[in-house]
């Protein structure tokens, strides 16, 4: 067994196992709340300098897109081994975190001059809110981490940062290999078990918690969050709705249709979780499915020609077993996949299920796996009642030849984001936000420094004796 990242810590340890073997390949250290204390301590301590210090931090943060960039093949090693992604799709990840540390390095708020009439000069600046809080799911360790520090930075914030158990490792490397570059103290990770992230949630220390994970999970942050009265930012679950038009183009959109639902093996928050294909055209968009799962190369991330990796944790993979067991009871049936393989390790064919009723839990929950229901529809209205009859509204995509066709009905949506032929593919510049239960506040683009600051208004006469 290796031992990574726990080598220099003397307090308790946790396994982390390889999901792509089933295996304990290295331990992390289970920081305490003291532990916490500290990182949050000197994540205090760093912050007036770093948020005094723009043009310091603007070098600081390309210096550290060029060194995770060469960490690069260590990171992706590393993340492939604990979350299970291809090689290919960690290596992907890894080069998002130093995009988007650049991209971010290049925005500062802007001072605004403010006109109310009258003859004062009020100035709107914006502050940085204090040390924030970050809490990351298993599925992007990296990209996560970095979609929070990279604004945060940006608004002369420092950060603590608390991992997934399952993904503790590659983003404890991502300390070090920012440690090198980083004034000490601004960025901070602390791993572990519950508590550990309730404590961080709740830390009187921290004035913004940004939380990435389920709804569930979020609700509890948010509440933790509220004793302190903190700002909190909640990116949480989707359940994402693709809507194929009857002039759709089968055979063109596939490949796009099926990656986008199966994408680091379906665990991705706006993967695309439920298709609406129409009478017309549903058996077709079944067997362009079925065609694809059946032939994606499902493996070990480390080798090369693995498209598909296994399931991240057994709870999650007990619940996609679950989910399809379910949708067969109530009738669905199995066009591709459906099972375990007999293999080690937490796989999961490719699974496409067709006639589902549009009330099995695989339809109304998110799977996060890669397991795809397809729903007929004879109307196009049910479809747009059905996609948003949910508590969900992450993303959703409209799939046909008639693009302002498509845009009208994309228009129809209740979500934060949603594509025409495509699905799931963000710009940085772009805001980051889910409607109802999928998130509050706005991550991405300026909105995401943005709210890591607080504005300011100074009033002063236009002269002196004014
Ligand atoms: P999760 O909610 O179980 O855990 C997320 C993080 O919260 C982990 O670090 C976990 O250890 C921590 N945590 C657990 N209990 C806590 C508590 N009481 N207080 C504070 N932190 C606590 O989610 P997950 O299973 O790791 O990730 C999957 C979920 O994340 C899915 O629902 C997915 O849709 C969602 N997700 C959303 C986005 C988005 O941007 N909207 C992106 C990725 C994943």
């Amino acid at each position: 067994m290796t031992v990574t990242r726990a080598d220099a810590h003397r307090g308790t340890v946790f396994d982390v196992v390889n999901p792509a073997t089933g295996e304990v390949f290295a331990q992390a250290p289970q920081h305490s709340p003291a532990d916490l204390d500290a990182a949050v301590a000197r994540a205090c301590t760093a912050w007036p300098a770093w948020r005094a210090d723009a043009a310091g931090r603007r070098a600081a943060m390309i210096e550290a897109a060029a060194a995770v960039e060469h960490s690069g093949p260590e990171l992706a090693t590393l993340l492939t081994r604990e979350q299970g992604k291809p090689l290919a799709e960690s290596r992907a990840e890894i080069a998002r975190v130093a995009t988007r540390l650049r991209h971010f390095s290049g925005l500062t708020p802007r001072t605004e001059l403010l006109r109310d009439g009258r003859a004062m000069r009020s100035e709107l600046r914006w502050r940085s809110l204090g040390p924030v809080a970050a809490i990351t799911p298993w599925n992007f360790p990296l990209q996560l981490a970095s979609a929070k520090i990279a604004p945060a930075f940006a608004a002369g914030s420092t950060v603590v940062l608390k991992p997934s158990p399952y993904t503790p490792l590659a983003t404890a490397l991502l300390e070090s290999v920012l440690g090198a570059v980083l004034p000490p103290g601004v960025f901070g990770v602390v791993t572990g078990r519950e508590p550990l992230g309730s404590l961080l949630a709740g830390h009187p220390d921290i004035a913004h918690v940004t939380f990435t994970g389920s709804i569930a999970t979020g609700r509890k942050v948010a509440v933790q969050a509220a004793r302190g009265l903190k700002r909190v930012t909640l990116e949480l679950g989707g359940n994402d709705a693709a809507i194929i038009l009857d002039d759709a183009d089968v055979a063109q959109i596939a490949d796009a249709l099926f990656w986008s639902a199966f994408r680091n093996c379906g665990q991705v928050c706006m993967a695309v979780k439920r298709v609406y294909a129409p009478d017309r055209l549903y058996d077709d968009v079944v067997a362009a499915l079925a065609f694809r799962a059946r032939r994606a190369i499902v493996g070990d991330g480390l080798a090369e020609a693995t498209r598909i990796g296994p399931v991240n944790n057994v709870p999650q993979l007990e619940r996609v077993e679950l989910l399809v067991a379910a949708s067969r009871a109530a009738g669905a049936r199995v066009a591709a996949g459906g099972h375990r393989p007999d293999r080690p390790g937490y796989f999961f064919a490719p699974t496409i299920l067709a006639d589902v009723p549009g009330d099995a839990a695989v339809v109304t929950e998110e799977q996060f796996g890669p397991v795809l229901p397809v729903i007929r529809y004879s109307n196009l209205d049910t479809a747009v009642r059905a996609a948003n009859a949910t508590r969900f509204g992450l993303g959703g995509s409209v799939w046909g030849t008639d693009l302002d066709r498509a845009a009208a009905v994309a228009d129809r949506l209740e979500c934060g984001t949603v594509w025409i032929n495509h699905h799931a593919e963000l710009s940085l510049a772009q805001p980051f936000t889910g409607m109802k239960d999928s998130g509050v506040g706005v991550a991405g683009g300026e909105w995401g420094m943005y709210g890591n600051l607080r504005p300011m208004v100074v009033h002063r006469p236009e002269s002196a004796d004014g």
